[in-house]
């Protein structure tokens, strides 16, 4: 591999967001952000200073001050505004997106508009706030809840979703009354930074959502800061694992999506052509880098001969630019990420899976210098080979088989992860006994890529995530909310005093 390109002095930088301010880092440290279908340098990222780290936590810690009381009704009408004003530019915010990732500008728009989902649930806080009530727990006596937020909260995320996950995080955050450091993928943060200024014109004040960028020091300086009070992480399992153990230690709540290795299961029964379609689609679109891709493809009896028409349609697809029509592959994100997924092609080969496509070296007219790499796929794959144990995060299907559906439900929950799974049959039965039996968070039944929709949560499990609760929906509000019980009585002149009780009753 060659060495990674001088960083460009007359690139655009990246800006920091500190107190309502976008300012210059004064570091000395930076990065290239690279378009990956080129190799053009977009802009430069900056690795924050320490200070600079501290200066956004203390500006999110005196803006919470006043947040924290700010009516929900306020609260809720900035993300009204903010989902307009995300609708009115999403295609500028698709277009940055893609040139800055790699992915195709329709699977862009999805990546803004996944998010946008979350920022429509945002301004509906008034329904989800709520706490409980329970009248007369004893004679003139009420138990209430109440749903307070925490403080200074923080986000990282990862490059391959540059515009749902930070979307996921920071308005329900905020709609919930906390204030908001972000450190964005330091791979892509552009299309970020263009979500983060549309908050800001939505109304969201100065110091409730503040940004810093950077790496490895970064993020451990927000493990360790004693003003930051909960840390959603989305991101690798090694760097989740990592950022959980590290923050929960320093005693904050931490919630982290991690690393996945999602198994489709075939029947025979099911509908061959759609099933396929659905398959190749969720295997290989985004370059297979999406943590819900659908890596591996447990094909069950007869459905075992069906490997040659998964070929034929995995052939099929255009790989090239993000932003040629009818492209359906693009760019993997980085050289790196290009070289790391073409050596785990070449160890599968080594540890003896068929490979049955391969497409390492695609010839991209007009885009030589990309990183590309086709869709590739593998059989007879087996547990113990690199390509079945590492997540592969590029365009690289595993296919496998299995005599019976029960031999297929014990092989996924054999695998450790536990983020995405799907069923492709016509039968009822089959699905109800996979629903029940297979141990992972997210379910498809003839839906390849279960991501729910924000009135639900996100619901990783096992290896795949650390931390109860999920993003957004639901189970984010009591993330960013401490429960405080309050329990009440109220005299008044009729109330007769029994005098001193030294026991435990109300
Ligand atoms: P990554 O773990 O490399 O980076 C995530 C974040 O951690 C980034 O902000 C990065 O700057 C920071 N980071 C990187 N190295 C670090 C280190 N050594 N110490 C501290 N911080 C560090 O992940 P990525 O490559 O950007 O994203 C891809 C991964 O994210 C895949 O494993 C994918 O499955 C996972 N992912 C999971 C979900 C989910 O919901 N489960 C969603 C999207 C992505």
């Amino acid at each position: 591999m060659n060495a990674p390109a001088p960083v460009a002095a007359l690139a655009p930088t990246v800006k920091l967001l500190i107190g309502g301010e976008f300012v210059e880092s004064k570091t000395t440290e930076w990065r290239n952000v690279v378009n990956p279908a080129t190799q053009e340098v977009l802009a430069r990222v900056p690795f924050a200073t320490p200070d600079e780290i501290d200066a956004a936590v203390a500006s999110a810690k005196d803006a919470f001050k006043t947040w924290r009381k700010t009516a929900i009704g306020a609260r809720s009408r900035i993300f009204l505004k903010y989902q307009q004003l995300i609708r009115e530019n999403i295609a500028e915010l698709a277009a940055i997106l893609t040139a800055e990732q790699g992915k195709t500008l329709p699977d862009a728009e999805g990546d803004v508009f996944r998010g946008l989902e979350v920022v429509e649930h945002a301004a509906g806080i008034g329904n989800l706030q709520l706490g409980e009530l329970a009248n007369n727990v004893a004679g003139g006596v009420d138990t209430y809840t109440l749903l307070q937020p925490l403080g200074v909260t923080a986000g990282i995320t990862p490059f391959n979703f540059p515009a749902m996950i930070p979307l996921w995080m920071f308005p329900m955050a905020i709609a919930t009354g906390n204030t908001f450091v972000l450190k964005p993928s330091e791979q892509d943060p552009m299309v970020t930074m263009r979500l983060v200024e549309l908050a800001l014109e939505a109304g969201i004040p100065p110091g409730v959502l503040n940004v810093v960028h950077g790496g490895e020091a970064a993020v451990n300086a927000i493990c360790d800061h004693k003003d930051i009070k909960a840390i959603s992480f989305v991101g690798s399992t090694k760097v989740g694992t990592h950022v959980y153990n590290r923050a929960s230690l320093a005693g904050k709540r931490v919630q982290c999506m991690m690393g996945a290795k999602n198994h489709a299961i075939v029947l025979p029964d099911a509908n061959k052509e759609q099933t396929l379609n659905a398959i190749v689609g969720a295997t290989f679109g985004a370059a297979g880098q999406r943590c819900m891709a659908l890596s591996v493809v447990v094909l069950v009896g007869e459905a075992r001969n069906w490997v040659a028409d998964f070929v034929e349609k995995a052939r099929t697809l255009k790989v090239s630019a993000g932003i040629e029509k009818g492209t359906d592959v693009g760019p993997v994100v980085s050289a790196a990420a290009r070289a790391r997924v073409e050596g785990l092609i070449e160890r599968g080969v080594a540890d003896g899976a068929t490979l049955e496509l391969d497409g390492r070296n695609p010839r991209v007219s007009g885009y030589e210098k990309g990183n590309f790499v086709g869709p590739t796929v593998f059989s007879g794959v087996k547990p113990g080979m690199a390509i079945y144990d590492q997540e592969i995060f590029g365009p690289v299907a595993c296919l496998t088989g299995a005599e019976t559906l029960d031999e297929a439900i014990a092989f996924i929950n054999a695998n450790p992860n536990g983020n995405g799974t799907a069923i492709f049959t016509q039968s009822g039965a089959a699905a109800r006994r996979f629903q029940e039996e297979i141990d992972v968070g997210q379910v498809g039944i003839n839906v390849p890529i279960p991501v729910p929709v924000p009135l639900f949560s996100f619901s990783g499990s096992r290896a795949s995530k650390l931390g109860d609760l999920g993003p957004y929906g639901k189970q984010v509000v009591l993330f960013y909310t401490q429960t405080k019980t309050v329990t009440a009585r109220w005299f008044d002149d009729s109330t007769t005093s029994h005098g001193v009780n030294t026991t435990i009753s109300l």
